[in-house]
């Protein structure tokens, strides 16, 4: 059995919704179906933008906006040939709350009435994910509670629909995932119902080598394993949610990326790690590197002691700082004397009281900012225990001239990370590209 997710732009059309009916009835094994809200149409906003909207409006106005997403859905629901006044119950459940609706009920709307039509317009019962999909207080989400309730509530069911990002607290309150959230719920209904694939339907062809914006002839990916797909992802390979991989991988369930909109191309299968390495996958890569992938926008935070190696709990009193202001850490390469904190920009005013709590803390010698980092990330399961990639990469970058700010790899020896001055991001990724081909 399949449990498949279509992506908003998939939703976003009357012809596109065609397809999706089409898609699910070539395969009776295609039971169990999550749905984001419309995406992008011609003249047409993101259903979830045109929600955040009506959020954003003075509580008296809101059902103005709101009609403009009623409007949308009506144009859906009669270019599909359904009742007209098909979700003219939701949307008087709707219109009655949103005056003092909270901001994640609002954009949640969206994937809730598209899951209502989806489900009538291809005969499929509609199973709320309110109630199934658990967070705990403080928008925390509950994976253990929701894997028995989705699946206690899902066996009911031969055929559903799910809308997807959403969920519900134990107050009955409805709390989203982040933007992009419908690829988690698509993992949770995979592994609740115990699907023998998660097949996610979005609007290109898979994950590439390399951004084809940049490298236009990178390749689709065939196969990338969940601990690949996570680095890459993470790293702006911004295909599939990063947090979508958990729930499938406790089940080993494969995520197979597919193009609603090119049912020819053969997508990127993302496999359990170990059944890769057993060698259960057939791959037609042949570079130690699976793909490369990089973001713009960091910063580092440089500082130095004398005799800082024999200061017992020194790294722990600097990261300590970076907790108290909420910010997450992305990697502390270090030294004998000296370390380098990286993550993500922060306004200014962040950064100059990070920096006086960081010398409050460690009266470091030195401390510099730097604020335009790029970092790029080579991954791939082929270079483990293989000497010579770092090599390689740093010798590739110096031939094009480019200075490398910092070097990170890992102990699962899975993936380098390579830290460039975002102005010589582009031309850094092409380098590393042509050498590694892949
Ligand atoms: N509709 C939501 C968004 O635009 C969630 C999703 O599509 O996955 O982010």
């Amino acid at each position: 059995m399949k449990a498949v997710k279509f992506g908003g732009t998939s939703m976003s059309t009357v012809e596109s919704i065609r397809t999706v009916k089409n898609i699910i009835m070539s395969e009776p094994e295609r039971r169990f179906v999550v749905v984001s809200a419309p995406g992008k149409a011609p003249g047409e906003n993101k259903m979830t933008d045109m929600l955040a909207e009506v959020y954003k409006a003075e509580p008296s106005k809101r059902g103005e906006v709101f009609s403009l997403v009623k409007a949308r859905f009506i144009t859906l629901v009669n270019g599909l040939g359904l009742k007209e006044n098909l979700l003219d119950d939701e949307f008087a459940e709707i219109e009655g709350r949103l005056s003092n609706a909270s901001y994640d009920y609002i954009v949640s709307r969206g994937e809730y009435l598209c899951a209502k039509m989806l489900a009538e317009y291809i005969g499929y019962d509609f199973v709320d994910a309110e109630g199934m999909v658990v967070f705990r207080s403080g928008s925390f989400y509950d994976d253990e509670c929701t894997e028995r309730r989705c699946a206690e509530a899902l066996k009911k069911y031969g055929r559903a629909v799910v809308p997807g990002f959403y969920g519900s607290d134990p107050n009955g309150n409805i709390v989203t995932f982040s933007r992009g959230g419908s690829d988690i719920t698509g993992a949770i209904v995979a592994r609740a119902v115990g699907a023998s694939v998660y097949e996610n339907f979005t609007d290109v062809d898979g994950f590439m080598t390399c951004d084809p914006r940049t490298v236009p002839h990178a390749a689709l990916l065939d196969i990338v394993t969940y601990d690949e797909l996570r680095e890459l992802a993470y790293m702006g390979a911004n295909v599939l949610h990063p947090e979508s991989i958990f729930p499938v991988r406790k089940a080993n369930i494969p995520i197979h990326i597919l193009n609603t909109f090119n049912l020819g191309s053969i997508g990127t299968k993302i496999v359990p790690t170990d059944d890769f390495l057993a060698g259960k996958y057939e791959c037609k890569r042949r570079s130690p590197i699976t793909a490369i992938a990089g973001k713009r926008d960091f910063y580092s935070l440089y500082l130095d002691k004398t005799m800082m190696n024999t200061e017992v709990g020194f790294i722990r009193k600097v990261l300590s700082c970076f907790e108290r202001f909420g910010i997450s850490v992305e990697h502390v390469p270090s030294g004998i004397d000296s370390m380098t904190v990286v993550f993500s920009a922060v306004d200014d005013n962040t950064a100059n009281a990070l920096i006086d709590a960081v010398k409050t803390e460690v009266n470091p010698d030195h401390i510099s900012l730097t604020t335009d980092i790029a970092l790029i990330a080579i991954v791939g399961h082929g270079m483990k225990s293989r000497p010579g990639t770092a090599a390689r990469a740093i010798s590739r970058l110096s031939t094009a001239n480019i200075n490398l700010r910092m070097i990170d790899q890992g102990a699962s020896e899975i993936n380098i990370i390579l830290g460039v001055s975002n102005a010589d991001f582009e031309r850094a990724l092409v380098a590393l590209n042509g050498e590694f081909e892949v």
